[in-house]
């Protein structure tokens, strides 16, 4: 069994439309260790404590602390699962991984490709944070699912950048590929249809069910490095329901960097 870090960054300074998902990270635990679920997960690997060191959540400053901290947090070797915090988080969590992991391929489930060589004049908006993993040479693939907001600019992007993009107008999930680099797992809470996940910041209907995004993690035969949770936005929710969806997500993805 491989020992993780958890850490919470709540930022959402570089959110285009609301804030609120800086507020995410203690709420997603708090659902997790509440006493509406246990703690093992349904490929029947038990979230053990004793394997789990949770460092917190950080209140950001300044957008590159968050490579930093990420920094100080993977510098024992050990995996890292990030309660986030809005997209744009993951930009600089990519650069630390870089720096111990120079092939990593990347799995982003999201509505939006985020792949926007600015937004508002803003590189480091979360509109933007797989332009600048792609530019930076930090990923070897990134495998995009759930898209459905693709515009001209960010198709052309996908061109330029050679991502491998699963849009939700054709989805074939049994065409997802193998992944043979060390795996980083970002999951926008917005990839999943609203209906699922009303707490987000842009609602985009046509979206991943809950039962989809589970399979596909569950699916995954690669050793994952880290992962985050991301766009999680508490203002929206009804009755904790993203909360919770998260908090599941939460406990697959410790089972699953656990176990491979
Ligand atoms: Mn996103
Ligand atoms: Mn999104």
């Amino acid at each position: 069994m491989n020992k993780i870090n958890i850490q919470g960054i709540n930022w959402d300074a570089k959110s285009s439309f609301q804030r609120g998902p800086a507020k995410a990270p203690a709420l997603i635990r708090k659902a997790l260790y509440s006493d509406s679920m246990n703690l093992c997960t349904e490929l029947g690997t038990t979230i053990e404590n004793d394997l789990i060191t949770d460092n917190g959540d950080f209140n950001i400053e300044d957008y590159f602390d968050i490579a930093t901290i990420t920094q100080k947090n993977i510098e024992n070797g050990e995996k890292l699962l990030t309660l986030g915090g809005d997209h744009s988080i993951t930009f600089p969590i990519i650069k630390a991984f870089h720096d111990h992991y120079p092939k990593l391929d990347i799995l982003h489930i999201d509505a939006h490709a985020d792949l926007y060589h600015d937004y508002e004049g803003d590189p480091y908006s979360h509109a933007c944070p797989f332009a600048r993993i792609m530019e930076n040479g930090y990923a070897v693939k990134l495998v995009q699912i759930g898209i459905r907001t693709l515009n001209q600019h960010q198709a052309d992007q996908v061109k330029k950048f050679d991502v491998d993009i699963h849009e939700m107008r054709n989805l074939d999930l049994t065409a997802i590929p193998n992944f043979k680099n060390p795996l980083y797992i970002s999951l926008d809470m917005d990839g999943f249809d609203p209906a699922f996940a009303p707490g987000v910041s842009h609602h985009e209907p046509g979206g991943l069910s809950s039962r989809q995004v589970i399979d596909l993690i569950q699916g995954i035969d690669a050793q994952i490095v880290g992962a985050d949770i991301v766009e999680y936005n508490p203002d929206r929710d009804f009755n904790d329901m993203t909360a919770y969806l998260a908090a599941k997500m939460m406990k697959e993805l410790l089972g699953k960097l656990m176990v491979h």
